[in-house]
């Protein structure tokens, strides 16, 4: 009973469909989430869940519904108190498009249509999908890197895809044609539960697969072979930083409001920043991190300059620098790696 197209007899597809659901009801984790389901908790968990592990949220939602409940109480909050709460999550755009967005609904009734959504900071087609189903019962079919996986499997689609986008644009006809009209929160949801602990990127479970006998690369032997995306090339970069204590004080430089990512949190500089870049000796201690960010390879080497007294530490182009007590590091907002390289060396000098 193979899935190979969209054009599939509907007796095929409702047979699909309850097999999704039945399991997903069975089967499905217990998120903080999904068993107080409201609109709020659905979008703040969409936009900490993207390109997140969920094992990695879990402590962040909780803190964040702590503090901010609604988007009432997140729209009062102050910008830094926001960043703070999201700080070690990465990606912190998220949490000025949840701030933003908490402050556009505000004393507002929300959006119900995944249209109506999209139209808001943050939101792509995907998360608006995801909220228009999950929250209001729209038959919208949420298509990421999962389903698309879960898709091109059961239907043994071998087609290469040049990227990923490509993919999500191939398989959202099948995924509409296969949508559960009568439970769009819940079919959406078990197609993302199953590419998350069944149809895994390597070594899929389909032994346990509720849709196995719908599935043509699986039982064929060919499902870790797809779905069929070339790999864009990696680009390896070295960044030197500096590691500067004065009177008990470290050098950090608030990255600008310009900085499309990262605006206004806080890093250790690099040595041109920190107008250092001649400073460094073969004997000086340094450490080395490395770091992938998609597909960028990143090695930082971190200099500890703080004995280097004969070269000024000054701002230099767009970077402001700023001397930050070492005992009230926790007060400014910093990038997740800094953060840990920050809190280690501290450690290491204690
Ligand atoms: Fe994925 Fe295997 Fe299930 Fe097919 S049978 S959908 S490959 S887990």
């Amino acid at each position: 009973m193979p899935l190979l197209s969209e054009s599939n007899p509907r007796t095929v597809v409702r047979e699909f469909q309850t097999h999704l659901r039945q399991w997903y009801r069975r089967e499905h984790r217990r998120l903080p989430w999904r068993t107080r389901p409201d609109v709020y908790r659905t979008v703040v968990s969409e936009l900490m869940c993207q390109q997140t592990q969920i094992a990695t949220v879990l402590p962040y939602f909780e803190r964040w519904m702590a503090s901010f409940p609604d988007f009432d109480s997140l729209a009062r909050a102050p910008e830094e108190l926001v960043l703070k709460h999201w700080e070690g999550l990465g990606y912190y755009r998220r949490a000025r498009f949840l701030h933003a967005i908490a402050r556009t609904l505000s004393g507002r009734e929300p959006p119900r249509t995944a249209a109506e959504w999209s139209q808001l900071p943050g939101i792509g087609p995907y998360t608006a999908a995801a909220i228009s189903s999950i929250a209001f019962g729209r038959a919208v079919a949420c298509v990421d890197g999962n389903v698309v996986r879960i898709l091109s499997r059961l239907s043994g689609d071998e087609t290469v895809f040049p990227n990923s986008g490509a993919a999500v644009r191939h398989f959202t006809r099948l995924a509409g044609s296969l949508m559960d009209d009568d439970h769009p929160g819940i079919h959406n949801q078990a197609m993302m539960e199953l590419g998350a602990t069944v149809c895994l990127r390597k070594k899929p479970l389909c032994l346990v697969c509720p849709v196995q006998a719908f599935c043509r690369a699986g039982p064929g032997g060919f499902a870790d072979r797809l779905p069929s995306i070339q790999r864009a090339a990696t680009i390896r970069q070295t960044v030197d930083r500096a590691w500067i204590v004065r009177k008990g004080k470290l050098l950090l430089r608030r990255l600008p409001e310009e900085s499309r990512r990262m605006a206004r949190l806080h890093e250790l500089p690099t040595l041109e920043e920190a107008g250092l870049a001649s400073a460094v000796t073969k004997d000086q201690r340094c450490e080395t991190r490395i770091r992938a960010i998609t597909r960028y390879r990143i090695t930082e080497r971190i200099w500890f300059l703080s004995d280097c007294r004969q070269f000024p530490v000054r701002s230099s182009g767009s970077a402001e620098c700023c001397w930050i007590p070492l005992d009230r590091i926790d007060t400014v907002t910093l990038s997740g790696p800094h953060r840990r390289w920050v809190r280690e060396f501290i450690a290491d000098a204690g």
